[in-house]
């Protein structure tokens, strides 16, 4: 691949730079782009640790690759609402979401018009540690609903996908994983196979072992997690015994470093953003920037129930996104 690549920061291989800059600097937000055009196959997407090579120093190509599509190497946050063409709230009559299922259901849509024949999804297992998958038929896509708060190693299986697939792939992830998607889809013409791109609106993500801590220290057993949401400030865990609550803000001690330096809560660059805020519980916010996202949304909007949707409320949480960056 012929790529004009950045100046090394620290001399040996450019892995080293990566390392120097982007993770042990903290900036690192975990979207996994590095691994995914790693031709030596060795960056690893643990969801529980920072992203690591192990042994670069042997097995580095030092071909500069993770370095030029990584998007936070030369870091510029981006924030807001974004451009977009329209903006409702909806819930899938057919799919049992985290919040209205529409994210499942525009997988679904895609595959039924024929735009994609792949989706890079994540599942977990009964801890609730992520599990990245790829889906070609549209009838596994329910099992896949759901948020799980944790970084998922989507990019790997959307290295395969995109290499696997004839049609287009549909990929969902946080603002991070959609930037670390549009980097590669710059230069590498195999990413561009993805052709509807779902962002999930995000205020910060976890490291897996770090959250399985924090809940069992409240009493939280893992393998009796139904579902878990963040509503209202509040941190909400349905277990198979009950609910448990608590301010968001006593997970502040295990917010990643890469997700406070994050301005971006609604995924601009997504061809759909779809969240939480701003809609009434059992529906689903969504933002349509792009002709593909329209495409899409206009059948969305034919087959599922669409409610009322409140801007000024995603607006005021992209605000406190941007806010909440440290200054430098
Ligand atoms: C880490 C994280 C933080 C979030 N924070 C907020 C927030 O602060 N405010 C807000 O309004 N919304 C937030 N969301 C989005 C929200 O939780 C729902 O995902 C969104 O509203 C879509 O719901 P749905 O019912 O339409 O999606 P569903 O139909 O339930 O589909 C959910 C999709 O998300 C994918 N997914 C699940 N977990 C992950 C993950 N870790 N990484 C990548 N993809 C994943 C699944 O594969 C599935 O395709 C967050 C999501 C994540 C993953």
């Amino acid at each position: 691949m012929r790529v004009r690549l950045p100046e090394k920061i620290v001399e040996g291989k450019f892995f080293a730079s990566l390392k120097a800059k982007v993770i042990d600097s903290g900036l690192c937000s975990h979207c996994g782009a590095c691994a995914s055009i790693c031709p030596a196959y060795g960056i690893v997407l643990d969801p529980s640790r920072p992203i690591d090579f192990p042994n670069w120093e042997e097995d580095c190509l030092d071909c500069g690759l993770c370095v030029r599509f990584c998007p936070r190497w030369d870091y510029r946050p981006k924030s807001g609402m974004g451009e977009y063409i329209d903006v409702f709230s909806a819930r899938s009559k057919r799919f049992r979401g985290q919040d209205g299922g529409i994210a499942t259901e525009i997988l679904a849509i895609a595959f039924e018009e024929g735009i994609i024949d792949r989706a890079v999804v994540v599942g977990r297992d009964e801890r609730w540690s992520p599990i990245a998958t790829v889906v070609t038929k549209p009838e596994d896509l329910g099992m896949y609903a759901g948020t799980k708060y944790s970084f998922s190693p989507s990019m790997l299986e959307l290295r395969k996908a995109v290499l696997r697939s004839k049609k287009g792939v549909g990929f969902v992830g946080t603002p991070c994983m959609i930037s670390g998607l549009r980097s590669l889809q710059s230069k590498v013409k195999s990413f561009r196979k993805v052709k509807i791109a779902i962002g999930l609106f995000c205020m910060e993500n976890f490291y897996y072992e770090s959250l399985a801590n924090f809940l069992s220290g409240k009493g939280i057993e893992l393998g009796n997690i139904d579902k878990m949401e963040i509503r209202k400030g509040k941190f909400i865990v349905k277990t198979k015994d009950g609910e448990v609550s608590f301010p968001v803000k006593e997970l502040s001690s295990i917010v990643p470093e890469g997700c406070k330096v994050c301005e971006d809560f609604t995924a601009v660059e997504s061809d759909i953003s779809v969240g939480s805020v701003g809609s009434a519980e059992g529906y689903s916010t969504v933002i349509v920037r792009t002709e593909i996202g329209a495409e899409i949304a206009k059948i969305l909007k034919e087959r599922c129930e669409i409610g009322e949707v409140n801007l000024k409320i995603v607006e005021k949480l992209c605000e406190l996104k941007r806010a909440n960056r440290p200054s430098e």
